[in-house]
């Protein structure tokens, strides 16, 4: 097969999602040639294409003060599409009674751009619509990575390879190994999101369905990208309940039509890595911090039922979860990192850590650990040393368990 030689970087990232798009802009900010693959030809991933833009969660509520507990790249973000009239920040300090209710809202087309801008401004190199088919490895290590191209099967090759896909699809490529949802065939549903038209929002027909364009609502069940002819069953399943949402619509002579669908359901869960360690709920519900602590997380235990629903375990002890370096080196390669949803946990651990702003943290760390790989000619990621790591990933603005304070949210608005 003809397979084209395409260019050398230090650091490759693999999908531009949260996750992908904090650790490229983090790892060419640090000096790293860097260039970020995304499958679609819109970077952010479920926050833009897949279509949930709400970007969940930068504070733990149950903090008396200080309440902010990620800062960095996602925050930055959250901010620059603010002052451009594109994001939606609630008052962090609030006495909300609900999660969501601490959302950041963005707009999509909005986040898309400024996600290029500010990977164009790092100076990283972006390749849209191009996505990684396969993997070249000599023992440990990725040689080089095949992606689709228009002008054909194309291998790019670097020092680090980060695995942002949410699927771990660099991983199993290279031969890690990784589970799947339960790890016993059982996996969370996806959603398809669709978007309607509304002539007349007062309508009594207009009903939730499409208010919420499907988010958390249209449940497809066996949703599993790690298996394409699963996910083509759910596709096809989920076409068909928007199409059936569009006819109860049309029969109801509602003033909304639906005139838009996201390119694919969004997973909630697939394959993730099995790491050098693997986050546990026990741990992640204590606020428990290790040596390689690196970020901190706020979400509930959220696993979505097949029946509707979810099994749901509330954070309410007042303690900050914190995430682990070591859970996102993949343990039988050396010169990879996964970062976001696909990293090393336990079930529960995994339907918690997957909301964005958690993803941004950790992709974040992911591209500064990469880029000091380079920077110091370390040959394994696990073996950066990770005093290092967190001193470093302090000084980028981000905030890191047990060297930085939690912050203020109105002096964090100030800047
Ligand atoms: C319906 C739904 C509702 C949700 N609601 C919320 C919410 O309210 N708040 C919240 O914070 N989170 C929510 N989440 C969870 C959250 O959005 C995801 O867990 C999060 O986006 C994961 O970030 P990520 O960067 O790991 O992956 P993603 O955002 O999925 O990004 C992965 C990227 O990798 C790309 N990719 C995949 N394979 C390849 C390949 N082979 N080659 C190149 N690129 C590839 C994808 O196209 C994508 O852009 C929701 C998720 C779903 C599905």
């Amino acid at each position: 097969m003809n397979i084209l030689k395409g260019a050398h970087y230090d650091v490759i990232v693999f999908g531009c999602g949260s996750a992908g798009f904090c650790a490229a802009v983090q790892a060419a900010r640090s000096g790293a040639r860097t260039a970020v693959i995304e499958k679609y030809a819109v970077p952010g991933g479920v926050m833009t294409v897949l279509g949930n833009n709400c970007v969940s969660q930068f504070n733990n509520p149950f903090r008396t003060e200080k309440k902010m507990i990620i800062a960095g790249i996602g925050w930055e973000f959250c901010r620059r599409l603010e002052k451009m009239g594109y994001a939606e920040i609630p008052d962090m300090d609030a006495p909300y009674t609900c999660h969501w209710q601490y959302d950041v809202k963005v707009n999509p087309v909005a986040a898309a751009v400024c996600m290029t801008d500010m990977l164009a401004e790092a100076g990283a190199d972006i390749y849209l619509d191009q996505s990684l088919v396969s993997v070249e490895t000599d023992g440990r290590r990725v040689a080089g990575a095949i992606i689709s191209t228009a002008q054909g099967l194309t291998e790019l090759t670097a020092e680090i390879y980060i695995d942002c896909t949410a699927d771990a699809v660099l991983c199993s490529l290279a031969g890690a190994e990784t589970i799947v949802g339960d790890g016993n065939g059982s996996i969370q549903p996806g959603t398809m999101r669709y978007y309607p038209f509304v002539s007349d929002p007062s309508s009594p027909e207009v009903s939730e369905l499409v208010e919420f364009r499907g988010d958390n609502r249209n449940h497809i069940t066996g949703y599993n990208c790690a298996d394409s002819f699963a996910k083509t069953k759910g596709d096809i399943q989920a076409l068909h309940t928007v199409f059936d949402r569009m006819e109860e619509l049309r029969r109801a002579n509602a003033p909304a039509q639906i005139i838009g669908i996201a390119p694919s359901a969004g997973a909630r869960e697939s394959r993730r890595i099995v790491g050098r360690s693997c986050m546990a709920i026990e741990d992640y519900k204590s606020g428990r911090l290790f040596d390689d602590t690196v970020c901190y997380s706020f979400w509930f235990v959220d696993v979505h039922l097949d029946t509707g629903g979810s099994r749901i375990e509330y954070l309410t002890s007042g303690a900050t979860p914190a995430l682990r370096y070591s859970a996102m080196v993949p343990e039988k390669l050396d010169n990879v990192l996964a970062a976001g949803r696909c990293v090393s946990t336990d079930r529960d651990t995994n339907s918690a850590l997957r909301v964005k702003a958690t993803c941004m943290a950790l992709g974040q760390a992911a591209g500064l650990a990469a880029a000091i790989a380079v920077r110091d000619g370390i040959g394994s990621m696990a073996d950066v040393p990770t005093d290092k790591l967190r001193k470093e990933l302090s000084k980028t603005g981000a905030i890191v368990p047990g060297i930085d304070d939690f912050r203020d949210y109105k002096a964090s608005i100030k800047q």
